[in-house]
């Protein structure tokens, strides 16, 4: 069936003449004003009784959304329940008002600011004004403003995430700039949890930002966990992998791992603390770390610059599809990223269920420190 698609000034000539014009979108989206006239009809709701809201099958009808797409599906949907004179706004609200015809002024006390910033988030169905919202309450460690820092938390703050709690004893070095895209060069010698908060808050003010200019051991790694909902690896290095690899089991929360060497990079989550037996930690398929004199020394290791922004954000990924409770997340899963040959490769983890820290039952064997293996900036 073929719907009349209408401009909006063809529209609001037909409005005049009486035809009635039903804003289709969801509630929270008209809250930031409507087509003048307009009255607002979810599209659901409308689809799913629509002689409740127009009981004349024969009344001259008019869709609106915001660019044009569900005011069409609507449009057909009533159209085959025997509605015969329906048509659809064409580019919905967004060219209503681009074609400066009157809208009606937004809900007194919306936040125009975060329905403007993340509406493309607020299209999406699985997110929307409810995920959003999640997203704004939520609060993610990222320890590391480095190489897989940077761009990890770039995107979680653009993305809405209320709080970064961002955890680094470094400061920036014009060898970080090559990859390290949180900081500047005008900001070399500055701690990289105040450089990162200068450009994040350039981006989202309304994300908040606690710099943590610590190095993560087992004097603090309790008080950075606290009251957070995701933890992010972008440190990159032995000593904090298991610290909180460990810790995170301990305090049954989620962790996000990343880890790049050269021209490839690997990521997954752990998330045995909430799934004991179920899931795998970091131990269950590395008991200890590598002899000293065995792990690459990080200082002397090179790394594509873009590899790391490549593995971050497979970690700013999987942290918001956590937050949000969608998609299948990474777990039990290890994703190997190659950039030189471009491939992807997924192997299967399983728990272990002699694991030294999450084998369902076991007691908490304690924290350990180990000697960290890199004297030099990280990778
Ligand atoms: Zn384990």
């Amino acid at each position: 069936m073929t719907i009349q698609e209408l401009s909006p000034a063809e529209a609001r000539q037909r409005q005049a003449r009486g035809a009635r014009l039903i804003d289709v979108r969801e509630a929270h989206e008209r809250a930031t004003g409507m087509a003048e006239g307009a009255q607002g009809v979810a599209k659901g709701a409308l689809e799913a009784a629509p002689a409740t809201h127009v009981p004349d099958r024969d009344a001259p009808l008019l869709l609106i959304c915001q660019t044009g797409a569900r005011s069409r599906a609507a449009a057909e949907a009533l159209a085959a329940q025997g509605w015969r004179d329906v048509a659809s706004v064409a580019g919905g609200t967004t060219r209503w008002q681009a074609e400066g015809l009157p809208l009606t002024p937004p809900d007194a006390g919306i936040d125009l600011d975060f329905h403007e910033r993340y509406s493309r988030h607020l299209r999406l169905p699985e997110i929307g004004l409810d995920g959003q919202t999640r997203l704004a309450e939520a609060t993610v460690l990222v320890v590391g403003a480095g190489g897989l820092g940077s761009p990890a938390a770039y995107y979680l703050a653009a993305a809405g995430v209320g709080t970064l709690r961002i955890a680094d004893d470094d400061v920036v070095d014009r060898s970080n700039l090559q990859r390290q895209i949180l900081h500047a060069e005008e900001r070399i010698g500055q701690p990289k949890v105040l450089s990162a908060a200068t450009t994040l808050a350039g981006l989202n003010p309304r994300t908040r930002i606690e710099p943590v200019a610590e190095r993560v051991t087992s004097a603090n790694i309790d008080r950075l966990l606290d009251g957070v909902d995701v933890v992010l690896d972008g440190a990159d290095n032995f000593p904090v992998r298991y610290l909180l690899n460990d810790a995170c089991v301990l305090h049954r929360k989620p962790l996000v791992y990343g880890a790049v060497h050269r021209f490839e990079g690997q990521a997954s989550v752990f998330d045995a603390g909430r799934q004991r037996g179920a899931c795998p930690c970091y131990r269950c398929l590395f008991p200890e770390p590598p002899p000293p004199e065995a792990a690459p020394n990080c200082s002397e290791v090179g790394v594509l610059g873009v590899l790391p922004g490549v593995i971050g954000l497979l970690q700013a990924t999987e942290v918001l599809k956590l937050l949000l409770g969608i998609g299948e997340p990474l777990r039990g899963r290890l994703l190997q990223f190659d950039a030189l040959r471009m491939q992807f490769r997924q192997t299967r983890l399983a728990p272990d269920p002699d694991c030294p820290v999450c084998a369902p039952g076991r007691d908490f064997p304690g924290y350990i420190d180990y000697a960290a293996f890199c004297s030099g900036p990280r990778t």
